[in-house]
Order: C-alpha cells, then sequence, then structure tokens
C-alpha cells in the first residue's frame, strides 16, 4: 500500500474533517463489498478505510504528513478498537477500524435500533366492529361485546411456568436475551449481537411450561365489555374501551379495544351530520289554507306547523330537531330536521267537489277553466 492517503480520498491535502468523512462516506458507500460485486472492489474499500482511518485521527494525520505511511502504521498507530461501543446492536469490533462504523452500517445492513425483546411488551390493539340502527344515533343505546381476547394465564399468573416451578433464567445469554455472534467477512471477522437464539429474546427458559397457556403466560378467554354507544354517532366513529384489548407480556400493559360504528340507513330519514331530511305530503287544501299535521320526528312523532300557501317543494326547518351532537353535554344543541313539502292535487273528484272547484276557479280568474 503505497498510494497516497489524500489521493485514495481524492481530497486535497488541506482537507477539514468533514471534507473527509464526506469523502469517505461517499467511497465507502459505492466501493464496500456487499454492493459493489466488480473486482478490485473489496481492494478498493479497504484502501479507503485505511486511508480514512489514518487521516481522520488528527494525531495519524500529522503523523503521516510528516513520515509517510510508515510512521502513522507504527506501534501505537492501528488497532485501538471502539471505545465507545455501540447501544444499537453492535459490540466491539475485533478488527480494529476506528471509524463511523455505525452508520455505515447502518446504511449497508438496513439495521436500525434493535428493540430488546425481553422488555415489557404492550399488548395488541382489538377491533371489533358494531352495527347499530339509525334510533341508536338518537339516542344511544349501552351494548354488551364479547370480545375474545388474549388474557395473563391465571394458573401460572402470566408466568408461563407450571405452578410450583419458575422460569429460569438463560444460561445461554444470561438473562440479556442477546448473545454475540461471530461474523466473518471479507472484511474480517467481528461480533454481532443478535437475539439469543435458545431463549428467543426473553431471557429467561421455561423448562416446566405451564399446560393451560402452554409457557405462552397468555390464554384465550372470551370477556363481556360493556359499552356506551353516545347519541349522535355516526358511521366510522371509533370508540375505544381503554385497557380491553389483549393482556400484555412481561408486565406490559393491556391494549385497548377500539369498536368501529356503523350505522343503519334510517327507512325515514335522510342524514347530513346532526341535520335530518325527511318528506310530509299535505292536501291541496292545507297547503293554501295551512294548517297543523303529524309527521315522524327523529324522536318520534312531532306537530308541525304548516303556513298557508305553502308551495309544492318548500322545505320548513324544523331547529332543533335533527339529532343530537356527539359531544355534547348537557343539551348542547342538535341539528335541524328538514321537512320537505309535497302536496297531492285531488284525483277522481265527485261532481260536487268538481263544481265547488270549479266556482273556486272562477272566483280567482283561472283563465285555463272555460
Ligand atoms: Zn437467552
Ligand atoms: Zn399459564
Amino acid at each position: 500500500m503505497s498510494k497516497d492517503f489524500y489521493e485514495v480520498l481524492g481530497v486535497s491535502k488541506t482537507a477539514s474533517e468533514d471534507e473527509l468523512k464526506k469523502a469517505y462516506r461517499k467511497l465507502a458507500r459505492q466501493y464496500h463489498p456487499d454492493v459493489n460485486k466488480e473486482r478490485g472492489a473489496e481492494e478498493k474499500f479497504k484502501e479507503i478505510q485505511k486511508a480514512y482511518e489514518t487521516l481522520s485521527d488528527p494525531q495519524k494525520r500529522r503523523q503521516y504528513d510528516q513520515f509517510g505511511e510508515a510512521a502513522a502504521n507504527g506501534p501505537g498507530g492501528f488497532g485501538q478498537g471502539f471505545g465507545g461501543g455501540f447501544q444499537g446492536g453492535f459490540g466491539d469490533f475485533g478488527g480494529g477500524f476506528s471509524m463511523d462504523m455505525e452508520s455505515i452500517f447502518e446504511t449497508f445492513f438496513n439495521r436500525g435500533r434493535r428493540r430488546d425483546s425481553n422488555e415489557p411488551q404492550p399488548g395488541d390493539d382489538l377491533r371489533y366492529d358494531l352495527r347499530v340502527p339509525f334510533e341508536v344515533a338518537v339516542n344511544g343505546r349501552e351494548y354488551t361485546i364479547e370480545i375474545p381476547q388474549l388474557v395473563a394465564c391465571e394458573k401460572c399468573g402470566g408466568s408461563g411456568a407450571k405452578a410450583g416451578s419458575q422460569p429460569t433464567t438463560c444460561s445461554k445469554c444470561g438473562g440479556q436475551g442477546r448473545v454475540r455472534m461471530a461474523q466473518h467477512t471479507i472484511l474480517g471477522s467481528f461480533e454481532q449481537v443478535v437475539t439469543c437464539p435458545a431463549c428467543h429474546g426473553e431471557g429467561k427458559v421455561i423448562s416446566d411450561p405451564c399446560p393451560d397457556c402452554r409457557g405462552t403466560g397468555r390464554v384465550r378467554k372470551t370477556n363481556k365489555v360493556k359499552v356506551k354507544v353516545p347519541a349522535g354517532v355516526e358511521t366510522g366513529i371509533r370508540l375505544k374501551v381503554a385497557n380491553a384489548g389483549n393482556a400484555g407480556q412481561r408486565g406490559g400493559p393491556p391494549g385497548n379495544l377500539y369498536i368501529y360504528i356503523e350505522v343503519e340507513d334510517s327507512a325515514v330519514f335522510e342524514r347530513d351530520g346532526q341535520d335530518i331530511y325527511s318528506t310530509a305530503t299535505i292536501s291541496y287544501a292545507q297547503a293554501a289554507l295551512g294548517g297543523s299535521i303529524q309527521v315522524q320526528g327523529a324522536s318520534g312523532q312531532i306537530k308541525v306547523d304548516i303556513p298557508a300557501g305553502t308551495q309544492p317543494g318548500a322545505t320548513l326547518r324544523l331547529r332543533g330537531k335533527g339529532l343530537p351532537s356527539l359531544n355534547s353535554f348537557g343539551g348542547a344543541a342538535r341539528g335541524d330536521h328538514y321537512l320537505k313539502i309535497n302536496v297531492s292535487v285531488p284525483k277522481n273528484l265527485t261532481g260536487k267537489q268538481k263544481d265547488l272547484l270549479m266556482s273556486f276557479a272562477k272566483s280567482v280568474d283561472d283563465a285555463i277553466i272555460h
């Protein structure tokens, strides 16, 4: 290796630490043997590493600038290994690269921070779809629903070990749930921290599993859950019942239960949010003279006053006769009921009715009548 380290990285002799790092990262990505299978890529990668390793250390860089590679490579030069160690999963590298391996490995191996699997695990959330009649949107209703859940096994108290026995600390990982494994690559050997294969990351092994839960610590059980579906609900509303999901593991909290509401259509009303729409048919005389009629309202029959001279297709707005607001506490505003008026024109008139209508027509001087 006699190539100039600055040339290898493609930087000037006065390059800053940042410039070195940038150049190094770029080249390392380009020539990393895991991505670059071309002949010579591996050699090139090693050169790049060596150059960066030297130049990124101010003391080694000074020695290199003054005396060349031999000085920088002398005793006390390389081989310090990592001081800091990695929290995310990699241990010290035996080979002694003192460079920013963590980010490189994240890039190439796509290994992020792993979650310790012997930590407490929260239980899963559960979903339940509940179809309710339209009337529930008006009045609300309490439901009792049956939810198949994973609950902590009573027999073993959730430990998974047969009554009287205890899970024992995994001897392979000493209870850590993770072990170091040697990886042999063309870059040399290094140790990688992996989930312990003996205990699958639990840190404990159950030699005598509980027969009820087969060592899992949880059993299936159908639980009855009471849910109050509030007035004003609409399709798509999600109700949360805290802690009614699956039990957690290793002391983790239970998940939540989410109830997805579907409100059935009404035979009478169209709905738009908290407003409702319906149609009433009145007689020709009622339209002309006015009066009051009974119509189906959201909460039962209601009396509606028809003003004299109501036209076919007119819409009456019945304020506050719509649906309650979902978030209303103590009688906050309800929506409105819009009532569309149809007028029926009389058919099959008797002779007397015809005469009456005829004299009416004459009285208003209707030109159509002869
Ligand atoms: Zn283990
Ligand atoms: Zn059990």
